[in-house]
Order: C-alpha cells, then structure tokens, then sequence
C-alpha cells in the first residue's frame, strides 16, 4: 500500500470528522464522518469550502484562521459550534459539534469535527441536578451530608452525619463508601452497589434510595439516600457526588415524599416548574410521534399585586392555594397542572380536542371568579386571565407552544382580565 492509500484508510477508518483545507478554507480531502456533520450545516451554500459551509453557525472559524499569525499550530481545540436544525433535531436538543483546527503550514489546515450533542446534554442535567439538590437542601432541616468521589471513597461528612450515623468523621474520611452502606434496598428495587449509584447519578444527574441501614452502635434506621452527581468546574470527566441521608422515622414515610419535595411546589402543592418543564418535553415527544392533540393553558390572576398591597401576602398565599385546589379539581386525569411562578399556572392538556380545552380553561376561569376566600380583612374575590394554543399551531417546539399561549393571555389581559383567549378555532 502507498503512503496516500494508507491516509486514505485512515481518513474513512477515523471515528469523527477529518477535513484538510487549505488557508482560504477550500476543502482537498474530506472524510465519510467530516461530510455527515457539514452538509446540513453548510445548505445551499455547498461543501467546497470549509469555512463558507461554516459561515452560518460559526462564522468565528474564519476569524480564528486569519487571526492565527504562527507558521504552524494549534487554531482552536475543541470550539463549540451549536446547530439548530429545527424540527431535524433528535429530543429537541441542539446538535453540538466540536471543532479544532491546526495549521500545518502556511496553506494546509486540518480541521475536525465531532459530535458532542450526548456530552453537552449531560452537562445540562449535571448543572440541574445541582439546582434540585440546593433547592433541596433549604427543605431538609437536619441533613446527614457526605461527599464521595468517583471511586466510592468518602472525602467529607457533615456534623450532622456524625450525629445521625453515630460514626465520627475521622473514621469514615479515606473508607470506601460501601464500607458504612448495607446496599440493601427497599424491596421492589434491585440493590445496587455504590459504583452502580454513582454512574446512575452521573448518568441522570441524581440518584434516589431508601433502606435499612445501621449506625455505629448496630441500631436500624430507616435511611433516604440522595446522591447527586456534581462536575467539577472545568474537569466535565472527573465528578465527586454528594449524598444527603435522611433518617426517616417512620418507613411508611417513603422515597415518595422525597420526589414530592422535587417535583411539587411548597406554597400551591401544584407540580413545580421545573418537574413541569420535564414532562413538557415527554409529552411534546409523545405529540411527534403519536399526533395526538396537545394543548396548554397559561393562567395569571388579575391585578395580584394590589391584592397582596391591600390584604397583605399572606392573604395572597391562601389566594393562591386556593386557586391551586382549584386547578387540581379541575385537571383531567392525564393533565397536568402546575405553578410557573408567583400567580401564573399552567395547564397542559394531553389528547383533548381544542373545543374542549377552551371549555376547560372557561371552567377554571369561572370557579376562580366564584372563589370567595376568607382573610382576617373579609371575604376576597380574585380573578384569572388565560391563553390558550395548541401543539398543531406550532412549530413544533414548546417554547412557541409557551410563546402563543403567553401572547393570547396578554391579549386577554388587554381586552379587560377575567376572560380566556381561546385558540384561534
Ligand atoms: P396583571 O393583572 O397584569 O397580571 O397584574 P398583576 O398585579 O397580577 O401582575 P404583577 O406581575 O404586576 O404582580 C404579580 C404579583 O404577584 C407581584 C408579587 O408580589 C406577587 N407574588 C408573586 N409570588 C407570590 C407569592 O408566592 N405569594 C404572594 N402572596 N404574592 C406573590
Ligand atoms: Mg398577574
Ligand atoms: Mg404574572
């Protein structure tokens, strides 16, 4: 085999894209891989050179490249190039592409490009696993705390550790975590050894338990046990997890509650924003796939602000619960109603024809309206203003479902309050 049939080989053998181009980017060889990642970014624009097939989504390639005064180099390592494709995108995700570039000499570069879209979503659940673990820690008083690294040693514990286990913190620093653990878990769930949690927790950013464990003098308690995967600022592969140890006095209280502490809100009761954004994106998937009618009800009460001001804010939490209850009775069994924040709820409307939705959403406008709550200041009334949209008017995405949904309760608020603008039928 020639020299050039062995880069060749290699070229179409190479597990991510592989470009060489020349200084004003005209493309010479270009792999199988290279070619799959480029073509929907460049369009119309066509493959023949590098950075005109980059133009759109990183425009900054070019910059770089000129930019570079060395004779030879690294241009850039890894840059992220973030490719919204629209409906072509796999759960709605954007694409990432990450890209390098080296100069080889004054007119050959060599550019790669590999796909980091799994990598990146990650990331995401990484940076989201922490904000549910700080929530988390404003709800539980006394937490055990114990920090483990990715090997399964311990590296810290807390005070209250030390407390609730009876171990001192001196005994457990530098010990495999599965020393203290029975690994025992509650009965419809497989024990899963402390390695297996944590590449679980990597995996979904948390990781939820319960069983029988013992403290250091041999008595049983049954214990909760939330491990949180948390990267390291800079270090994406080397994570060190957290795990929060709740003594649980009674086993009836069960991991349920826990969930209940991630996923609802504290004040309504209603499904949390964040626990409603998750199910948004399942149902959305749902909706490509089966075609199903999906529909969204956005509610915000009326002039809030001046009833907090004229009753104060405790009235206006009971309002609100109220209105909660409210949401609740009125939710159909596959719905989902949730508290978005302050005094705006959402309802989101799974296989319901549009007619159907705009009598649901009258409905709840109406009980609202009825609502006569009792405060230390009197009986008050409230009133809700609320959009309406559909999936089908969309393009497809739950930021426009949102986005049309926001638009007709603003309308609604405009042509007076206490109304629902409905879909346009
Ligand atoms: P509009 O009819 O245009 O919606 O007017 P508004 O006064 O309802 O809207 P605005 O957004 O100006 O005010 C919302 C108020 O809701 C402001 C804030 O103090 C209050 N609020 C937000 N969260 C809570 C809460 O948890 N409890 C109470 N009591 N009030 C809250
Ligand atoms: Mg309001
Ligand atoms: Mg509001």
């Amino acid at each position: 085999m020639s020299e050039e049939d062995d880069l060749i080989s290699f070229m179409y053998a190479c597990p991510f894209g592989l470009i060489e181009l020349d200084a004003s980017g005209v493309i010479g060889m270009i792999n199988p891989h290279a070619m799959k990642h480029l073509l929907p970014l460049a369009g119309a624009q066509g493959v023949e050179n590098f950075f005109t097939a980059t133009e759109k989504y990183a425009p900054e390639l070019r910059n770089f490249a000129d930019g570079f005064a060395e004779p030879d180099g690294t241009i850039c390592d890894g840059h992220r190039i973030v490719v919204d494709l629209g409906e072509k995108t796999r759960e709605g995700r954007p694409q990432v592409l990450a890209c390098s570039l080296v100069k080889r000499g004054p007119n050959q570069l060599i550019a790669t490009l590999n796909d980091i879209s799994a990598q990146v979503a990650q990331e995401h659940r990484m940076r989201q696993a922490d904000t549910w673990f700080s929530a988390l820690m404003d709800e539980i008083n006394d937490h055990a705390l114990l920090t483990i690294d990715g090997n399964g040693m311990m590296l810290s514990a807390n005070s209250s550790f030390v407390r609730q286990t009876g171990y001192a913190a001196e005994e457990v620093i530098g010990q495999p975590a599965d020393t203290i653990f029975s690994q025992a878990d509650s009965g419809e769930q497989a024990p899963f050894s402390i390695a297996d949690q944590l590449s679980l927790a990597t995996r979904d950013g948390w990781y939820l338990s319960e069983g029988w464990e013992s403290r250091a003098n041999g008595e049983r308690y049954w214990c909760q046990r939330l491990l949180v995967g948390r990267a390291e600022q800079g270090d994406e592969d080397n994570h060190t997890f957290s795990m929060v140890l709740r003594d649980v006095p009674e086993p009836g209280e069960k991991i349920n509650d826990l969930i209940e502490l991630l996923t609802r809100d504290y004040l309504t009761g209603a499904t949390n924003r964040m626990q409603f954004q998750k199910i948004l994106k399942r149902e959305r998937t749902r909706y490509l796939t089966r075609r199903q009618p999906l529909s969204l009800i956005i509610l915000d009460l009326d002039n809030f602000k001046m009833l907090n001001d004229m009753h104060g804010h405790p009235a206006g939490d009971a309002v609100l619960k109220q209105v909660a209850r409210i949401g609740a009775d009125c939710t159909p069994e596959n719905a989902v109603f949730a508290r978005l924040g302050g005094e705006e709820f959402a309802l989101l409307v799974p296989d319901c024809p549009a007619s159907a939705v705009i009598d649901l959403a009258e409905t709840l406008r109406r009980e609202i309206a009825g609502l006569q709550i009792a405060v230390p200041s009197g009986l008050i009334n409230v009133t809700a203003s609320l959009g309406c949209a559909e999936m089908s008017e969309t393009d497809g995405s739950t930021d426009n479902l949102i986005a049309i949904a926001d638009r007709r309760l603003y309308e609604a608020k405009h042509a007076g309050r206490n109304r629902v603008a409905p879909l346009a039928a």
